[in-house]
């Protein structure tokens, strides 16, 4: 353990972890404090690889007093501040020009479970907490993001939104948190305790706080998980067979994988993913997937869960250690959308997509579609479109990649491409999910919270009253 000081160097404004006579405020801490190295490039950049901001200081701590010592210096002088977790958000959300990146991950224990619940530290990966869980027979009660090297505070500062079709996203399934507002109080909060910091936390892109500690719910552990793989060439077919199976409601999980034309089939070929999860009680049961008529040959498997929930974090894997997947350019588009216009919408931004915005030939990249039982999300953070609580909505992902060099102007061109395609999608009442790369102007976030946009406001006054929490999606710049 080393103990070190935090300092505040006037004249310069210069950070620095070593004592000197300027030094304006000092606090003891368990953790480390980083100015220079590895720890401050990390800490610059995120898995987009398309902003770059670097902070003056990286805070790892040990613990949550630790963190609030630092919030409290940064709220004393004005200095910007923003929590981290792996970094997969992919327009600089986590970044911090000139402040203090507080590293989250450096919290990662796995503080106890029982049938109901888990405590973990917020900087505990999924793919840790999955496996851990599993040892024990149990599950997080939720759903699971595609890729789970990500932290427990990441996603829940996002939202977390899987392939699990009928439960909402993970932000859902949270009994407390802990976390360090931006006045560098240390705060449980739940729907009893703190309510409106609760809510203003999940999903609130780090801009109340840093969470620090979750309480999760957690459910048994299925027996084993059957899954099948159906492909279909044309999308209205394809829509009708996910809308019967929603409807008909025996299936855990459905979601589409849109290959790129070319690949499959000369026509975008949309890959139908399904999965059951069987509890062991009773006879297994039959007919999942009778009646639906794919246009191809039907993969099916039975697997324990644990494979099942990592196998897409296996293929990034993979194409991290042979495609050089993590420099790759990830100008990655998010959007929710009703059920009444995703049809359109897909078809239309199928429609318009050149061989790079499906990666191709030099990324790697999905296009997904996830449908989501509307009236189960309860978190205001997360913005959804208008629906019924019976109605579907979709959020659909085009997670395009390429390497950093073939075109300098890759970038900014599918950066045009997202905001075309996102003022689209407004126009049609849908919203964006933040966590790719839609640059936010501050009238946009203002759009984007709409009717909850003077909640917003409130929470921040109270919680972040020196506003310096959590700058890189520009809600600061927002404020009034
Ligand atoms: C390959 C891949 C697949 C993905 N699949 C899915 C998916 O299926 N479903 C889905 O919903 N998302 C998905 N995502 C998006 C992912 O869930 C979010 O990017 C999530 O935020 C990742 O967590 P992180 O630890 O990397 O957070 P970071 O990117 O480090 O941080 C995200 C934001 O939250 C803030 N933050 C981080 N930690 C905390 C904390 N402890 N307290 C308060 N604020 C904090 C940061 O300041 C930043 O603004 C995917 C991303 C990738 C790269």
């Amino acid at each position: 353990m080393t103990d070190q000081a935090l300092y505040w160097r006037r004249p310069g404004q210069d950070w620095a972890s070593a004592v000197t006579e300027s030094a304006v405020a000092a606090s003891v801490l368990t953790g480390d404090l980083f100015v220079t190295g590895d720890a401050v490039r990390e800490a610059s950049r995120d898995f987009g690889r398309v902003v770059d901001r670097r902070p003056h200081a990286v805070l790892r701590p040990r613990t949550a007093e630790d963190v609030a010592k630092v919030v409290r210096f940064c709220h004393d002088h004005r200095v910007p501040l923003a929590p981290q977790g792996t970094g997969h958000m992919t327009q600089g959300q986590r970044l911090v020009e000139a402040g203090v990146a507080v590293d989250v991950t450096a919290l990662r224990t796995i503080r106890g479970h029982g049938p109901g619940w888990v405590d973990v530290d917020a900087g505990v990966l999924w793919s840790d907490l999955v496996r851990t869980l599993a040892a024990a027979g149990r599950r997080f009660a939720g759903g699971l993001t595609g890729y789970l090297p990500v932290s427990v505070g990441g996603t829940l500062s996002a939202g977390g939104v899987g392939p699990d079709c009928h439960n909402g996203a993970q932000i859902d399934f949270v009994e407390r948190i802990q976390i360090v507002t931006g006045s560098g109080d240390i705060v449980w909060a739940s729907e009893r305790e703190h309510p409106t910091l609760f809510n203003a936390a999940l999903g609130g892109i780090g801009q109340v706080g840093v969470i620090t500690r979750a309480v999760l719910k957690v459910t048994a552990l299925p027996t084993g998980v059957r899954s099948w793989v159906l492909p279909y060439t044309d999308q209205v077919a394809a829509f009708a067979v996910m809308r019967e199976l929603l409807d008909r409601g025996t299936l855990d999980e459905v979601f589409c994988v849109v290959a790129p034309p070319g690949t499959l089939a000369p026509v975008p070929t949309f890959l139908l993913h399904l999965a059951h999860y069987e509890d062991g009680a009773g006879a297994p049961r039959e007919g999942f997937v009778d009646g639906l008529y794919p246009r191809g040959p039907v993969q099916e498997e039975r697997t324990d869960y644990v494979s099942h929930v990592t196998k897409y974090s296996a293929i990034m894997e993979r194409w991290q250690r042979e495609e050089r997947w993590d420099d790759c350019v990830k100008p990655w588009f998010d959007v929710w959308h009703a059920d009444a216009v995703i049809d359109s919408f897909v078809g239309d931004v199928l429609g318009q997509m050149t061989a790079e915005d499906w990666s191709l030939p030099h990324g790697k990249g999905f296009v997904l579609l996830m449908p989501h039982r509307a009236g189960v999300f309860r978190r205001s953070r997360l913005r959804l479109p208008q629906q019924g609580p019976d109605d579907w909505v979709w959020l659909f992902d085009v997670l395009t990649s390429s390497q950093p060099d073939p075109d300098p102007l890759f970038t900014e061109k599918m950066l045009r491409r997202n905001q075309n395609w996102l003022n689209a999608a407004r126009r049609a009442g849908g919203f964006a999910y933040p966590v790719g790369s839609q640059v936010f102007t501050p009238e946009d976030w203002r759009h984007h919270y709409g009717d909850t946009w003077d909640e917003v406001v409130r929470t921040k006054k109270i919680h972040d009253p020196a506003r310096i929490l959590t700058p890189g999606p520009g809600i600061n710049a927002a404020l009034p």
